[in-house]
Parts: structure tokens; sequence; C-alpha cells
């Protein structure tokens, strides 16, 4: 069977899925391996559960016609990917950097989707997996597509663009994340800056965030930009923060028009870029500026990202989705410079950090020393390897109990660490 003939099934059965357990009626199951799964064996119980078919690469079924046999079935799922994008002339816009992609994501999709009929990638789905799954969820009435696409490797972005296509982009920044599979910080660069080729290629336009000179660097192969600035200096949109305790607010202005107040349910000055984004976007798009501003307004985030708690009289930071070197140092640093008089850290180790993990862990050590703090707790990671002298945890739940013998009052606590250090324990 061709891809062609494969993509007719899918539009007559436009839901795909790739998990047993969430099959409903008429999905088209495809029977993806994994380290410790192999589909194959699921796909007679896909059937049974209501699948309409099977896209299998063993042979499995006894010549039941609903299985549907491949050379491999994930290159399937990216190739039908691509065949389904391949039917839109619509935007589909791109996204990746070391920190910000989903926030920003959020925030586009949710300032587009005030006037256009807008498909994102849901929650974090943004691999190789997830982008072909995204693309595939996009419907006929679709006027733009949002696609967050993750990477912690070379020539992982430029394989997405292949199927993607996109033909509007954004890299938030590359600092220093997942330094092992990209091989340091400029092999981060180089690995983000796969998007800014594909685009430089495909007369795409490139939303740029132009305080960061570096980015102009690896996107020197584009030709078209939409920057975004804090200086104004080459900015389409200029933005700067008015207030940050305990939202941020900020004030924009676009095409050096008159200024306006966005106050956003974000906690953290590392949000400035990405809200400018989501405003550069909305603009290039001709989101009406109210619009922009009002959709902005309302997005609230979720998943530990960056969100505010109150707890008791506590007011909590909770960033414990993920943590990497930057992200991290600007968690700190932001907090650090919040007036509250109480100041609790409580900070779990970074992973994927390769050769200079110990390092890297030395340097949020240094950081931390630099300002007071009330109390600092040190969860797990390559903390544990680090004569750092403050309170240390091997993981979140003994730090939990430490916590809840705290008893706390009117203290604002920064919670963050790396997805598997579960930091959001802490609270619970
Ligand atoms: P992932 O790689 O897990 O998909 P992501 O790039 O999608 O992460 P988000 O989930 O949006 O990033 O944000 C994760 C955390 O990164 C935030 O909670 C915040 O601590 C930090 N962060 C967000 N935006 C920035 C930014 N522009 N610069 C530095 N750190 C940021
Ligand atoms: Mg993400």
């Amino acid at each position: 069977m061709t891809i062609s003939e494969l993509y007719q099934y899918y539009l007559r059965h436009p839901s795909v899925q790739t998990d047993t357990r969430k099959i409903k009626q008429g999905d088209i199951f495809f029977a993806l391996k994994g380290p410790s799964f192999n589909g194959n064996h699921f796909a007679k119980q896909a059937l049974e559960m209501g699948a309409s078919y099977a896209v299998v690469d063993e042979k499995v079924g006894d010549g039941d016609p609903r299985v549907l046999l491949f050379d491999d079935v994930l290159t399937t799922l990216q190739l039908l990917a691509k065949h389904h994008r391949e039917q839109f002339r619509i935007p589909f816009i791109g996204i990746t950097g070391s920190n910000g992609k989903t926030t920003s994501k959020e925030l586009i999709y949710a300032v587009l989707s005030s006037h256009y009929k807008t498909y994102t990638t849901q929650g974090n789905l943004n691999n190789h997996i997830g982008v072909p799954l995204t693309l595939l969820a996009v419907k006929q009435d679709a006027e733009m597509a949002v696609i967050e696409m993750g990477a912690n490797h070379q020539k992982e972005i430029e394989g997405y663009c292949v199927y993607a296509q996109p033909t509007h982009g954004v890299i938030t920044n590359a600092g220093k994340a997942h330094l092992e599979g990209f091989g340091g910080e400029e092999g981060v660069r180089k690995g983000k800056a796969e998007l800014y080729n594909y685009l430089g290629e495909h007369n795409g336009i490139a939303f740029i965030f132009d305080d960061y000179e570096y980015l102009w660097e690896m996107a020197k192969h584009v030709q078209t930009f939409v920057p975004y600035s804090t200086t104004g200096r080459n900015g389409v949109v200029q933005g700067h923060i008015v207030s940050n305790e305990p939202f941020l607010t900020i004030s924009v202005s676009i095409k050096q028009g008159e200024a306006f107040t966005i106050q956003t349910k974000l906690v953290g000055d590392y949000n400035l870029p990405n809200v400018l984004c989501a405003v550069a976007v909305g603009d290039f798009f001709l989101v009406p500026q109210e619009k922009i501003k009002q959709a902005v307004e309302n997005y609230t985030p979720s998943n530990s990202r960056s969100q505010l708690v109150q707890k008791d009289s506590n007011s909590i930071i909770l960033d414990a989705y993920n943590a990497n070197p930057t992200s991290m140092k600007a968690a700190i640093e932001n907090f650090a410079h919040l007036k509250a008089e109480k100041k609790v850290l409580m900070l779990g180790g970074m992973m994927e950090l390769g050769d200079e993990s110990i390092e890297e862990h030395k340097n949020i050590i240094a950081l931390i020393k630099k300002y007071k703090w009330q109390d600092v707790v040190l969860v797990g990671g390559d903390f544990q390897k680090i004569d750092h002298g403050f309170i240390f945890f091997a993981d979140s739940l003994q730090a939990r109990e430490w916590y809840a013998n705290q008893h706390f009052s009117n203290t604002h606590i920064l919670i963050k660490g790396s997805r598997s250090m579960k930091m959001e324990r802490i609270l619970d």
C-alpha cells in the first residue's frame, strides 16, 4: 500500500491513535515500537476496541483486511503527516528553542485563535511522534497551524521541517539545554538553526527576538524577518516590563504606535520575549490590537510552568515543569529581584548535561550564593556531588516532608527542577 492510498483511509477516518488505552471508535491505530513495548502486539486489541484500521510493521492479524502492513510504522506516520500537511495552503508556524517553546506556542495560539481557526500542538507533543500527530490533527477548516518542535540532538529539527514544512518560524532562544545530545552550547545553536535554514531555503519568515544578537547570527540564511525587541532598535514590536509583582505587566507598542499595557497572568521576567513574540505574530497576521491584548491577558499557565500558587499566606512560584542551566538562572534571578522579604529556594537537579553537568550545577550554587535567602533546599541530581552547604534531599518526597514541617507564612517560595525530579510533589 502507498502513502496516497493510506491517505484515502485517513480521509474517511481522520483520527489517529498510537495508544490502545485511548482508542476511540474509528481511529486508525499506529503500532509504534518503543524501548519497552511493541505496538504490533496490540494491533488486534486496538481493532477489537473499535479502531478502523491498524498500521503495523510485523505480520499480525491472520489476513484481517483492517491490518495494513508497512515497512516501518513510525516512518509511515511521518509520511502520512507530510502528505496531509501538503494539502494546506495556510501559514504553519514552527516553534523551537531551548526554553519557552510551549509558553510561546500557547500565547501565539491564544492570540491567533481569537481571530482565526487555529490548530496547535496539544501539551508538549513536540517530538518525532508528537509533531506528526499534531499535523494529522489539523482539520480542513484550519486557517493557521502552530507547531512546537522539541529537539535534543542535531538534524532533529531538520527532520521535522521535512514533514511540517513551516512557512513561518520562531526560535525562542538557544541556551544551555540538552548539552549532552547537542554537543555543547554551540551545538545547541547549530541544531536549533535548522529551522532558520529551512525557512531560508523556502522563502519563509522568521519572527526574531532582536535582543539576542546570536539569533541573527544563526539566521543568516533567512531573508524575511519580523523582529520584536525590548529596545525598539529593529522592532516591529517593542515592549518592556512595567511590573513583575506578582504577575508580569508589560507595556507594548507596535510599529512605534501608541503604547498599551498587557497585564498577564505569567510570573517571571523571562516570559517577556514569549509575550512579545505572540504580539508580533498576531500583528503580522492582522489580529486587531485589542484582541491580541485580551488573548494574552486571558492566558493562564498550567502544568507547573511559571505558575503562581497562593497557599495559606505563602506565594509559591511553581516552575517545576523542567529546568536547564539557562532557565534555572533566569528563574533564580527573577526570584532574587522580587521585593518580598522571606524567600525560600527549593531546586531540583538538572538532567541531560553530560560532561558539563557538575560544572553547571556549581554555577547554580555560585549564583544562589550571590543573594540572601531564608532557606535553600537542593534536591537530587548532581547537587549531590557538590559540597554546597545547603539543605539537601535525595528526592522531592523527602523535600515535601521538610516543607510540611516548616509551617511557612508570608513566605515566597520558588520551586523548580528537571521533569524527572517531580518537584511539584512538594505541594501535594
Ligand atoms: P520543553 O523543552 O520541556 O518542551 P519548553 O521550551 O516548551 O520546554 P516551556 O514549557 O514553555 O518551555 O517553559 C518551561 C520553563 O522554561 C518555564 O517554566 C520557565 O522556567 C522557562 N522559560 C520559559 N520561557 C523562557 C525564556 N524565554 N527564557 C528562559 N527561560 C524560559
Ligand atoms: Mg514544551
